[in-house]
């Protein structure tokens, strides 16, 4: 059947010859499109045939053409699986971050093994035209295909080589289908079959099924099943090799390369490179689309994303997935947890859409600041790779060989115009900046070039211009962040704690204080139930151990107690802060102050141990930003402080504490202790 004949016989072609339905019969027509894709756009035109242009639906039909038709249904970037070429270009565009790299490239690999083994596939038909085009059909596809007229010599062939899949006529001379099935299995018991029938009926199906066929499909074959079906069966077994984690997901706080490290992936295989960011999003529409019946409907932002990108096998970056939403408009994430899948994403069916769309060529790369937020079914989907925290010397390094001359160059300036001394830069990144990543940095060195190309302009410099300290100060002001050393006042009933945050590292100061009341333990500063929890474990451990501490043991009598914890609007939780509670309120209460270069971390029991805590690399990288010489960690954190990289261990001095008296004795200011 001729299904364009349409075209001609159209009515309104004869009247007008502009008519834009003749315009989308011929780009249906002409457009690479899938059968299934093909046939309901012609569907579509014919309801459009029938309706006045004047109504509204019309207008909505012509457009959910025009998207399907520039949708890429079969458009492909001509990837290169070169995993050299991969490497030099991570390399090239990234400093550092090797067991992200190793990690990223062993995922690669692995991709591209499963990917590169041939499908091997056999078709039995006595039928030398049935058998000519399922071969054609199957090479077209670029399957690796071997051709029996008969059961006898299918075996033959299975003695010299085995096959994934076997598309066999049920019906032939000596061996049926079925019967090649039975003996197959017993050589070969994972390959696939799909048997192929003219007297297709449902004892046969079933009969089939039941011995292990995988597929029964009546003859005359409908040709664009028969791919769909072996398209299936060879994504299955793709998934069976690849298993469990067959997506990236890239962790760590903002800033760190996360994003950069997908686009050159996407450069380095030559692929187009797309992200989507899902914080905030909180609508499954927003994901799969509004029906078409809805006024104002449109397509997800899935499917919007790679019509604009304009091919279906790009890198797909769905950013922060851990920041997505839920509420009563339905569940994103359930979405996002069918699209990873796949086993399923080769035909996902965006609403709009109406009909499925193979997303299967597609690589997903997620990221997220905290991976503990994601529900677990989603991060079976996923391999977590971790992004840690950049050091002072890490930092140093990227702005000098990859931010600088990229800014640089960004604001019309050449290479060799700006020349920032060490000092300059370190007084950049401790004074301008206070982060895990390299956002403000790359900002901040924006900012500069700016204002320098103003300055050149102006002709009120010469030359090439170096950058110190003091031109730092210059251009950007007097500096944002001092070290919280020289802020601190020491008081009694202070300390700096240590915590880590989706940002990376931050410290906090725990403020204490003690009046006239009836026993109540007030907490303020949006603590979160695990760290009220350590507050009152705390208060009873010093309650319960008053005077072994040297402390008055009446001193919650007739007493209120009052801890908080400052930047109220910031929500707080967890367990590390539980020493740091402590350690402030035997300094109240001893009327001690606790050293000002100095932070705790650590999780208190009622019996007065320290339990290990994580995030250590953030926690004394943040110390150091902010100035903080000596950190107070749990001794048995003693096996992850010694595999840190030398510089985060060099970063403070790091002292290891089991018990609480150990850490007053190292954390207060005992008599002829004067802080530093
Ligand atoms: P994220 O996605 O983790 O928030 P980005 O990928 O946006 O971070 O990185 C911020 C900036 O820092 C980008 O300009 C990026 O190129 C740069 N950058 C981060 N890490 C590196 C690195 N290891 N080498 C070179 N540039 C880096």
């Amino acid at each position: 059947m001729n299904i364009f004949k349409k075209t001609k016989e159209h009515p309104a072609a004869e009247q007008t010859e502009t008519n834009p339905l003749d315009e989308l019969y011929q780009k249906v027509k002409e457009t690479l499109l899938p059968d299934h894709a093909r046939e309901n756009l012609i569907k579509e035109l014919g309801r459009l045939e029938k309706m006045e242009p004047t109504v509204a639906e019309y207008g909505i039909g012509i457009n959910y053409i025009d998207f399907m038709l520039t949708l890429p249904w079969e458009k492909m970037s001509d990837e290169n699986l070169d995993l050299e070429r991969a490497e030099a270009t991570l390399d090239a565009e990234h400093m550092g971050l090797a067991h992200v790299k190793e990690r990223v490239i062993e995922h690669l690999a692995t991709n591209i093994m499963c990917n590169s083994k041939p499908f091997k596939i056999l078709v039995v038909d006595d039928e030398p035209i049935a058998l000519e085009n399922i071969e054609y059909v199957l090479k077209k596809e670029r399957y690796d295909v071997s051709i029996a007229s008969n059961g006898e010599e299918a075996l033959d062939l299975f003695e010299q080589q085995l096959f994934d899949l076997v598309v066999t006529d049920l019906k032939m001379g000596n061996i049926s289908g079925i019967e090649l099935l039975e003996r197959v299995k017993q050589i070969s018991p994972h390959t696939r079959f799909i048997i192929t029938t003219g007297y297709a009926t449902v004892e046969t199906a079933v009969d089939a099924l039941k011995k292990g066929a995988t597929h029964y499909l009546p003859k005359p074959l409908k040709l664009d099943t028969l791919r769909q079906t072996v398209k299936e069966i060879l994504n299955q077994k793709q998934n069976v090799h690849q298993g469990r984690g067959s997506v990236l997901c890239f962790a760590g706080p903002p800033g760190i390369g996360k994003t950069s490290v997908g686009r050159s992936i996407a450069h380095a295989f030559g692929r187009e490179f797309v992200c989507l960011s899902m914080a905030g999003l909180n609508d499954e529409a927003e994901l799969r689309g509004h029906r078409r019946t809805y006024v104002g409907a449109m397509p997800g932002r899935i499917m919007s994303e790679l019509q604009r990108c304009g091919v279906k096998n790009p890198v797909f970056m769905l950013d922060e997935i851990d920041k997505i939403g839920q509420d009563f408009r339905g569940d994103p994430a359930s979405v996002l947890l069918e699209v990873l899948d796949p086993q399923q994403n080769h035909h996902f069916l965006d609403y709009y859409v109406d009909i499925p769309f193979d997303l299967s060529q597609v690589m997903f790369i997620t990221t997220a600041n905290a991976v503990e937020r994601l529900p677990g079914p989603l991060l079976d989907r996923m391999e977590i790779i971790p992004f840690s925290s950049y050091t002072m010397g890490e930092k140093k390094s990227i702005a000098r060989d990859y931010l600088i001359p990229r800014q640089i160059e960004a604001h019309g300036l050449n290479k060799a115009d700006l020349v920032f001394t060490e000092k300059g830069l370190e007084s950049l990144i401790q004074g301008y900046t206070r982060e895990a990543g390299l956002r403000s940095l790359e900002r901040e060195v924006a900012h500069i070039c700016r204002k320098m190309g103003r300055i050149i302009l102006k002709k009120e410099v010469t030359l090439p211009k170096t950058i110190d300290t003091d031109e730092v100060t210059a251009l950007l002001g007097p500096p944002k962040f001092v070290a919280e050393t020289r802020e601190l006042r020491v008081k009694p009933g202070v300390t700096t704690g240590l915590v880590w945050t989706e940002v990376g590292g931050q410290i906090i100061h725990v403020e204490t204080a003690r009046m006239k009341g009836s026993q109540n333990l007030i907490m303020t500063g949006s603590l979160g139930e695990i760290l009220k929890e350590s507050a009152q474990t705390a208060l009873s451990f010093i309650r319960s151990n008053a005077e072994q501490l040297g402390l008055d043991p009446d001193f919650f009598n007739g007493h209120d107690i009052h801890i908080h914890i400052p930047a109220g609007s910031v929500p707080k939780d967890g367990p590390s802060a539980g020493i740091t509670i402590a350690i402030a309120l035997i300094s109240l209460l001893s009327g001690k102050p606790a050293r000002n270069d100095t932070a705790l971390s650590g999780e208190l029991t009622l019996s007065g141990q320290l339990l290990p805590v994580s995030g250590l690399r953030e926690k004394i990288l943040a110390a150091q930003q902010a100035g903080i010489r000596r950190v107070i960690l749990p001794l048995k954190n003693e096996g992850t402080i010694q595999v840190l990289d030398r510089e985060v261990r060099e970063a403070a001095e790091i002292i290891l504490a089991d018990t609480v008296e150990r850490v007053v004795e190292q954390s207060l200011v005992h008599t002829g202790t004067a802080p530093t």
